[in-house]
């Protein structure tokens, strides 16, 4: 059975007292996950040690990066690299969102390189692809998160694809309020399982967790989530206030 996961993506956002409270926040809301069900809280870099000693505690509750460095060690000022961060206890890490890849012009390569270094260090990537509105226009989005998937993660063995989860974040849908319909969702989250089917058989595309991420909430991730092929969410807005997002955990099926 394949995990279902909520993670939340804080991004650039809340201090570390603020942080500190969001997550015992959501901690104490006495949330009951069941078997296969995870809680993902990614937090800005400075904020992974104290997030890590607050969830460390608490089954079915982990810790992410919101990126990694490309390289492994040495001098890139400013960077942090896969091995840093599994030293301070991180579980999970973000690569390849689409504020990454437009802000900062992270590549697909950089991302199969990022990949590789968080795999070797132990870390879990969440590997986000989707579309721009102009290619959902053309109606070409399959064959744009074909592309993604195929020069990121196709380089990698069966057996390294089992601790990759796959995130489609619609980039028309992130951060402005709209969000793709269930039926949207799910005819994506198909086609990339599909896809890695095509690639790695069907056991592997079995065993993969595709997550939804764009303007999730409470009042949309329980239809989004009840399709077949949505394990669950990339959570950003709706991640910093904790009611919202213990709403949106309690929406997994
Ligand atoms: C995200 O940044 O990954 C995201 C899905 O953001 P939002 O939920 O705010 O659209």
């Amino acid at each position: 059975m394949r995990k279902k996961i909520v993670a939340g993506n804080w991004k650039m956002n809340l201090t570390l007292a603020q942080g500190e409270q969001l997550i015992n926040d959501i901690l104490q809301a006495g949330l009951k996950l069941q078997d296969g069900q995870e809680v993902v809280v990614a937090t800005p870099f400075p904020y992974l040690l104290k997030a890590k000693s607050l969830l460390k505690n608490n089954p079915g509750f982990y810790l992410a990066a919101q990126n990694v460095a490309s390289e492994k060690s040495g001098a890139y000022t400013g960077e942090v690299s896969a091995e840093m961060l599994k030293s301070v206890g991180v579980d999970y890490v973000i690569i390849g969102h689409s504020e990454r890849r437009e802000y900062f012009l992270e590549s697909n390569a950089a991302l199969a390189k990022k990949i590789d270094l968080s795999l070797a260090n132990g870390l879990k990537p969440i590997f986000c692809c989707g579309e721009p509105l102009e290619i959902r226009k053309a109606e070409t989005q399959n064959d744009y998160v074909a592309k993604q998937l195929e020069e990121s993660l196709y380089h990698l063995s069966a057996e390294q694809l089992k601790d990759v989860v796959i995130a489609y974040e619609p980039i028309w849908a992130i951060g402005t309020g709209l969000t793709a319909s269930a039926g949207q969702a799910q005819d994506m989250h198909a086609f990339i399982r599909s896809q890695i089917a095509a690639k790695y058989g069907r056991e592997a595309a079995l065993h993969v967790s595709i997550l939804y991420g764009g303007s999730a909430k409470p009042s949309n991730a329980e239809e989004l989530f009840a399709s077949p092929d949505v394990d669950g969410g990339l959570i950003g807005g709706a991640s910093l206030v904790a009611a919202d997002f213990v709403a949106i955990i309690q929406k997994l099926a």
